[in-house]
């Protein structure tokens, strides 16, 4: 097996004690397997992308000693590859568009006795599939994958272990291309991890439960399932995940031996005595390899 993995940040701001989490991990699994490690920029999401943010992580990453093994590719740029993997979703009958706006998709399910539980997504209704009648002369505004009949999906996870989610109901027929025209991020992730021959996937615990939707894309295009390691997420102050929404800082990496050695403390790693970034780094290798087999 030639390891590849990655780190895919969105450039919506700074990196965070959080995100550097995740960076470290993915690197040193990458560097524990003697494999290549890739930073992508994930910039799907045009209008919460930060101007700047990405020359950011991509400095503060250099500064940690992490540089990415091949030229950093964004996604912002592979918009003609996404449209492909739709083309052929639809053709197979595993996508269909979606008229359907939030407020109708409230209004099916209160219609069907299941309204939205406060603070949740809606799971949704399967208003506009096909066999339901398909759009009925309405303007598609979204295209959906098909989850219907696919649902439960379970999955290993190298440190969560055994997982199980029934997608069909925990989200439904889930956008794929959203009603602003943008990539969903589900679609672009997929897409881009088999495209740059991603083996292995390192990234933080509240990603994990898009990792279903993420199997059940891969498997509709043909595409093999990476290995997944979920990273422990660093908590703020007020006990909830530590994000660039709750207002975490910007690393200070005037010491970035120090922003790492509180991230690999994070990720159950020992202190690093040194004051030397490249040693520092090898002994958190070493520690890793022993910790989590490929
Ligand atoms: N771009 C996502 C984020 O910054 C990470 C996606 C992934 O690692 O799959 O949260």
């Amino acid at each position: 097996m030639s390891y590849r993995g990655r780190f895919a940040p969105s450039p919506t701001g700074p990196l965070h004690a959080g995100s550097l989490v995740a960076a470290l991990a993915s690197w040193l699994d990458a560097r524990a397997h003697g494999g290549q490690w890739l930073v992508r920029i994930e910039d799907v999401d045009g209008p919460r992308c930060v101007p700047g943010a990405e020359r950011q992580i991509i400095d503060q990453l250099a500064a940690c000693g992490l540089h990415s093994d091949a030229p950093v590719i964004r996604q912002s740029s592979r918009g003609s590859t996404y449209q492909a993997a739709l083309e052929r979703l639809l053709q197979q009958g595993d996508a269909y568009p979606c008229a359907c706006s939030r407020q109708d998709i409230e209004l099916a399910l209160l219609a069907a006795g299941t309204p939205r539980e406060r603070h949740q997504a809606a799971t949704y209704p399967g208003t506009c599939r096909p066999e339901r009648g398909g759009l009925l002369g309405r303007p598609a505004r979204a295209w959906r994958f098909r989850v219907a009949g696919l649902g439960h999906v379970e999955w290993r996870d190298r440190r969560l272990g055994a997982q199980s989610q029934d997608v069909a109901s925990a989200v439904g027929d889930f956008i794929v291309r959203r009603a602003d025209g943008l990539w969903a991020y589900q679609l672009a992730v997929v897409v881009d991890d088999a495209e740059q021959g991603i083996t292995h996937v390192v990234r933080g615990e509240d990603l994990a439960d898009n990792t279903p939707r993420q199997i059940l894309l891969q498997q509709a295009l043909g595409l093999p399932t990476p290995r997944y390691l979920h990273t422990p997420l660093v908590m703020g102050a007020n006990g909830e995940k530590l994000s660039k929404q709750n207002g975490a800082h910007a690393l200070d990496l005037g010491n970035p031996l120090a922003a790492l050695n509180v991230a690999a403390q994070a990720l159950g790693l020992p202190a690093s005595a040194s004051d030397d970034l490249g040693s520092a780094l090898g002994h958190w290798i070493g520690a890793w390899a022993e910790r989590w087999p490929a």
